[in-house]
């Protein structure tokens, strides 16, 4: 088959483009080498969403979930857990190359937005050993938390946003190496507010048990301190890997990202980028400008492939 457009992954830029291009009737193929919903559902599926317009508030994986059904109802084709490798020059398309099969298209959407992305690690002992036993690097639903003694650790928004949701549950501790949290006034105002207890400038020494998970250890200037532990929530950032990009003959900024036109076009005809994986002055990574950004790119592959009489 030959598509309009194939689109790489299935985030919210990906998902729109998606959107956008079924409503232009585009033959559409959307590939993620994970799971539909890109960070949303991979890094902070719990999290409430307080900027996404037309919700006061909603969880991550039911946005998620919504853009999901949408581009499916539209009548986008989606294949998850298939990496994207190449996208090669045919004679007169695109061929998009993943590990399973080879896809011819008139119009390539880069989307992947981080890349494949893994969260990063403490590298303390007993990290890797309570993996799935105590130790994980998203926080489990709601109903798994209740009554447990969880030690979160990280300093950002996001740590903070978790700590809140696990407080509702759970006696929940966040612990931050540094003296200051590093996230908005406001949320560290409503942690102020909370239950939560907070322990500063402590690093993590080792995280303690035998089958599962039973402490952790904390290094507080010379002293240690172990509190009782059932569940260590690690949320100090992510590391990236977008070294596909470097594969794709598509010219990157000094940040490794994709260079794009103000119509989100990039160096090679015919494949244009949205969301966080394009970078240019004023970038600014979040979902709406990722749903923007993704319009343009469509409405931009439409015209390359469609060659309509009024553009
Ligand atoms: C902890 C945290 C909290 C956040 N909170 C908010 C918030 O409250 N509000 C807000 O607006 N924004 C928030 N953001 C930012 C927001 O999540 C991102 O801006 C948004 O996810 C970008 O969407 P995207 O589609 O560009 O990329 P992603 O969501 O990263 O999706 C990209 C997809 O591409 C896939 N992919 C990667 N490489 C390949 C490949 N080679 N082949 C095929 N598929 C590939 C990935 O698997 C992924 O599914 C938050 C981010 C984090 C980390």
């Amino acid at each position: 088959m030959n598509y309009d457009v194939v689109i790489i992954g299935a985030g919210p830029a990906g998902l729109t483009a998606g959107i956008y291009a079924r409503s232009k009737g585009m033959t559409t193929l959307i590939i993620d080498s994970g799971r539909v919903g890109g960070q949303l559902v991979s890094l902070y599926p719990e999290k409430g969403i307080h900027n996404y317009p037309g919700f006061e508030t909603i969880q991550a994986r039911k946005l998620s979930d919504k853009l999901y059904a949408q581009a499916e109802s539209m009548g986008c084709e989606i294949k998850e857990n298939e990496k994207v490798e190449e996208i090669n020059n045919g004679d007169q398309e695109l061929i998009v190359v993943s590990k399973l099969a080879e896809y011819h298209t008139k119009s390539v959407i880069i989307a992947i937005g981080m890349g494949s992305f893994k969260p990063k690690k403490m590298g303390c002992p007993g990290e890797e050993e309570f993996y799935g036993k105590g130790v994980t690097y998203i926080l489990p639903a709601k109903e798994a938390l209740v009554g447990k003694k969880v030690a979160m650790f990280g300093g950002g928004n996001s740590a903070i946003d978790m700590a809140m949701i696990s407080t509702q549950v759970a006696e929940t501790t966040l612990v931050h190496r540094r003296a200051e949290f590093r996230a908005d006034e406001s949320t560290v105002r409503e942690l102020e507010k909370s239950d939560i207890r907070t322990i500063m400038n402590a690093n993590l020494k080792s995280i303690n048990g035998t089958d599962k998970v039973e402490s952790v250890t904390l290094t507080i200037g010379e002293e240690d301190m172990t509190i009782p532990t059932d569940l260590v929530v690690i949320n100090i950032g992510i590391s990236a890997d977008l070294d596909d990009l470097k594969k794709w003959g598509i010219e990157l900024t000094k940040d490794g990202l994709v260079k794009v036109n103000f119509d989100m076009s990039t160096n090679r005809p015919g494949i244009f980028a949205c969301g966080d994986v394009v970078s240019y002055e004023g970038k600014y990574k979040q979902i709406t400008t990722a749903c923007g950004e993704a319009t343009t790119a469509t409405m931009m592959a439409y015209k390359f492939a469609k060659k309509p009489y009024w553009a």
